[in-house]
């Protein structure tokens, strides 16, 4: 290792992006929420049996299964990285085509140019039977240029976008097949929103996630089909939220380091900071923050994406200058507020010599816990007990990354998880459980069904 004491130094620190959206963050087997205080009943409501109709339902599923896999071997074909506008829009184009022959009404909702984001599929059939749903899913993977090709074993089928979240997408696709076989469309009222940038969203925020917020706000539950297993669904998620320290200070002969005139340097006002915000906010498992990139030295320049900095600096100098940046995720919206002013405080209370501001970037709002979100949960519990496949309990809201459901929870109450199981989202080793596609296809067409006609 080369002597680097006084050698000017010049490193690239970089980051991967902090919001990966729909990757479940990494967590020890946490309880579930029906353990917690802010439990959902863990009683099913409504039939644990199938109806006729509904078991005409399954069966449709059934003998469509193949079909259902052809369609996702077409959408993962479809190159369509969340910045890839010419891919996204024909994966939509392909769902879109889907949707109108079962009765919708189809648009393309447009981004601007700027933002380099392809738009939205939004699909609408109205009527006045039932309550209005609102069904989501995204066309955009995370991965740029060509992905994973789909490459089907027996029941696991290979690609990107195979389980996040094309297969969920299918599978909303294949139980409105179903449900529009047996003529249980007929009168519902039904918006599917596929988002075209879930995993990198554009900016600004407000526009691109308007016209899902615009169809939140005409309907009364939402059900998103990102990636799920056979015993949870999630009724709660964390919001989550950027922030940026910035810390300053004289700079001067590093011999000088803790004397009333030369101070303490930015980065042991920076490191006070940092140990501060762990001794004093840590210990509440829905609150996190974490310091996923820092960088100090005598100079500091961050790159354009904002994911590497350039830093120079010389262990002699006093560094004047000390940048982190770190996410913040939370359950409730007071919540963030309340550390939010607590990590300010902390902030505030200076190294002499030194100076420090912190700013906070909002990005996805919570969707706490609620009363009328264990009555769903329960009775799509009760369906999944109906079809044979269990009973299901929630998600513990840490263990998932925030999602697009996320921005439709102020406004109404959402269920997420009903998508196809896999493995290695985020990963070129992305797979799929063929079967999990099947089930939940089954699952969205009864709990559709119930909801729709009231059965509980
Ligand atoms: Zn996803």
């Amino acid at each position: 290792m080369p002597d680097i004491r006084h050698s000017r130094q010049l490193l690239l620190i970089a980051a991967t992006a902090t919001l990966a959206a729909c990757q479940p963050a990494v967590v020890a087997t946490p309880a579930p929420v029906n353990a917690s205080a802010a439990a959902a009943p863990a009683s099913p409501i409504g039939p644990t049996s199938l109806a006729p109709v509904e078991a005409g339902l399954r069966d449709y599923v059934r003998t469509h299964h193949e079909a259902d896999i052809a369609l996702l071997e077409r959408a993962v074909n479809l190159s369509s990285g969340s910045q890839n506008v010419v891919g996204v829009r024909r994966v939509g184009d392909l769902f879109a085509s889907e949707l109108t022959a079962l009765g919708f009404t189809v648009r393309w909702a447009e981004m601007p140019a700027g933002m380099r984001r392809a738009g939205h599929l939004v699909a609408e059939r109205t009527g006045t039977k039932g309550p209005r749903l609102l069904l989501i899913g995204h066309l955009d993977t995370v991965f740029e240029g060509e992905g994973q090709r789909f490459v089907r074993q027996d029941t696991i089928a290979n690609g990107a976008g195979t389980s996040d979240m094309k297969g969920g997408d299918v599978a909303m696709l294949s139980a409105l097949r179903a449900l529009n076989a047996a003529g249980a469309l007929e009168g519902s009222r039904i918006i599917v929103v596929m988002t075209g940038d879930e995993e990198s969203a554009g900016a600004p925020l407000d526009v691109a996630r308007r016209d899902l917020i615009d169809a939140a706000r005409r309907s009364d539950i939402a059900l998103a089909f990102e990636g799920g297993r056979a015993a949870r669904a999630s009724i709660s998620r964390r919001g989550s939220s950027s922030w940026t320290l910035t810390t300053t200070a004289r700079q001067g002969h590093s011999a000088g380091i803790f004397s009333a005139g030369a101070g303490n340097g930015s980065i042991y006002e920076a490191a006070r900071i940092l140990d501060a915000f762990r001794r004093e906010l840590s210990g509440n498992p829905t609150l996190t923050f974490n310091p996923g990139l820092i960088a100090g030295g005598t100079s500091v320049a961050r790159d354009t994406a904002g994911t590497a900095f350039a830093v120079a600096g010389k262990t002699n100098i006093i560094a004047p200058k000390t940048v982190v940046n770190g996410d913040l995720r939370f359950l409730r919206e007071s919540q963030k507020d309340s550390t939010r002013a607590r990590m300010r405080a902390i902030v505030a209370d200076h190294l002499p010599g030194s100076d420090a501001e912190i700013t906070f970037h909002d990005s996805y709002p919570a969707m706490p816990p609620t009363a009328e979100g264990g009555v769903l949960l329960s009775r799509f519990d009760a369906v999944s007990r109906s079809l044979g496949y269990g009973p299901v309990e929630g998600d513990p809201p840490e263990s998932r990354g925030a999602g697009d459901v996320s921005f439709v929870a102020p406004y109404l109450t959402g269920m997420d998880g009903l998508g196809v199981s896999g493995r290695g989202a985020h990963s070129p080793e992305e797979s799929v459980n063929l079967n999990s596609l099947r089930m939940a296809s089954e699952r969205a067409a009864v709990f559709m069904y119930r909801l729709i006609n009231g059965v509980r």
